[in-house]
């Protein structure tokens, strides 16, 4: 398999280094709010990856962990700590803000069929191997101590920016405007591994340590976390390209400072989910969640189709029309599986190794998921028996996990959906979408005239035109 590697900035054979077996870390949620749907965007491609390594052969072993302490408001070393701005706008404890969120996160997870990590570890529950990481960056030279708090000494390391060719003073790019210097620091790229002060000193959760009572950065949990369930070695380290800069670099200048060898040879970023007007935002503007688009009518799995039509390593940018063409074309891929008779024939095991060839090439492209649904149309488009298209699809959706068989199934017993399948051919079908889509233009052009004569036009056909909040469907009989 191909796949871009941020820290080469090149597609690569991806070789485990235990042959069979794949270690994979995830940089989890941040559990002070619901997720938006940008975040998801990035955790449905890295499910992707994880099952498409499980669909390949591996065996997986993959960790995340629950941000529940030290992650500020900033992605530098300053600001408020999420966690608690959240706690503080809720009237309720950190924890029990954490306990909301995570169960909130594991709930969007499974509408959009995510598969939660085999482990996933909050990061209040691991404040020991923390405290030991850093003591252990101290002695080594890596860690100083300064105004009470503990900090990273990049100047120590032969390279610090291993995934871009930032300078020192391009630094301002990287830490976010209207963040103010902290005069502790040596160097202007250190980084707190462990704070017991700060300007915020009502941190609710704080921890005894050799430096005085404090809590951990964020970026020294992952790889804590990390290091803790997966070993000194690492195959895929994932999470979205925001996490870049700083959190990853810091991440790898901690662990291998602390290794003295190379840590992860993989790394997996996705890129973001735009809105038009920019960057996503839970404060600002409507704060896209998947309980917001259920709430309009969307069925998440159209979500999921949507996010898996475009390539993770390029931004994509939502819009409800968007997200309508989504559902249309979802639910017309559903109906034409709900049309496959399954007692049509026996299995062809040669063209099932053909069509999932093609299957397999296109994942094996950097996880190419649009080229991957484009498979799937394939089958359908063949003239293989109804056996084998339903076996192959049944397949690719152990990877793409868009419930496509089980939407089928739904989709069949329903008396209306089968008369509206009852005796069209490919043609017909096409004719209609095309139709539609004239419609929809018209509709646009406000010429109602022209929208209303196809509408009478696809009558005449004993085509009915359904318009519902996220599309034109059709019935046909
Ligand atoms: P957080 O909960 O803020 O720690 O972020 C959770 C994950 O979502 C991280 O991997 C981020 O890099 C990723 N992320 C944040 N914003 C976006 C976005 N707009 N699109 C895609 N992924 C995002
Ligand atoms: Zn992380």
């Amino acid at each position: 398999m191909l796949l871009y590697n941020s820290l080469t900035r090149k597609r690569e054979e991806f070789v485990p280094r235990t042959e069979g077996k794949v270690s994979m870390y995830t940089c989890g949620p941040t559990v002070y709010h619901y997720a938006h749907i940008g975040n998801l965007r990035t955790y449905i491609m890295e499910d992707v990856l994880e099952k498409y390594l499980t669909y390949s052969g591996y065996e997986v072993n993959r960790v995340m962990n629950i941000t529940d302490v030290g992650h500020l408001t900033s992605d530098a070393d300053t600001g408020e700590d999420k966690m608690l701005k959240g706690a503080k706008r809720e009237h309720k404890t950190v924890l029990e803000i954490a306990k909301f969120y995570t169960d909130a996160f594991y709930d969007d997870c499974g509408k959009l069929n995510i598969k939660i990590p085999s482990t996933v570890q909050p990061a209040t529950g691991c404040i020991g191997e923390f405290i030991s990481l850093v003591q252990s960056l101290v002695d080594k030279g890596f860690g100083y101590v300064a105004g009470g708090n503990v900090y990273f000494d990049t100047s120590k390391l032969k390279q610090y920016y291993v995934f871009n060719d930032f300078s020192e003073d391009d630094l301002e790019v990287g830490v976010r405007e209207g963040v103010e210097g902290d005069e502790n620091k040596k160097n202007k790229a250190d980084f707190v591994l462990w704070f017991t002060k700060s300007k915020f000193d009502d941190q609710e959760l704080k921890w005894d340590s050799p430096w005085g009572l404090g809590y951990p950065g964020w970026h020294i949990e992952c790889s804590g976390i990390c290091m803790k369930y997966l070993g000194e070695y690492l195959d895929i380290h994932c999470g979205g390209i925001d996490n870049m800069f700083p959190h990853h670099t810091n991440e790898i200048a901690q662990s291998e400072a602390y290794l003295g060898h190379k840590w992860c040879n993989y790394w997996f970023h996705v890129h973001h989910l735009n809105t038009s007007t920019g960057k996503m935002s839970k404060s600002k503007g409507e704060f896209l969640t998947v309980s917001l688009l259920e709430s309009k009518g969307y069925d998440p799995m159209v979500y999921r189709f949507f996010c898996l039509q475009s390539h993770y390593r390029k931004s994509l940018v939502f819009s409800y029309e968007n997200l309508d063409n989504a559902a249309v074309a979802y639910n017309k891929l559903v109906a034409r599986i709900a049309a496959i008779d399954k007692s049509d024939g026996e299995t062809d095991p040669d063209a099932f190794s053909d069509y999932k060839r093609k299957f397999v090439s296109a994942l094996d492209n950097d996880l190419n998921t649009s080229l991957g649904i484009t498979a799937v149309y394939d089958v359908l488009k063949s003239d293989l028996n109804g056996k084998t298209k339903f076996d192959l699809i049944e397949d690719f959706d152990r990877v793409l996990s868009l419930d496509l068989i089980k939407a089928a199934e739904n989709y069949s017993v329903n008396k209306d959906a089968e008369n509206a399948l009852l005796g069209a051919d490919d043609e017909l079908i096409e004719e209609i979408e095309q139709l539609i889509e004239e419609r929809k233009q018209a509709k646009k052009n406000k010429n109602y005239a022209e929208a209303d004569r196809i509408r009478d036009y696809l009558a005449q056909k004993n085509v009915t035109l359904i318009d519902t909040p996220t599309g034109t469907t059709y019935k046909i009989g």
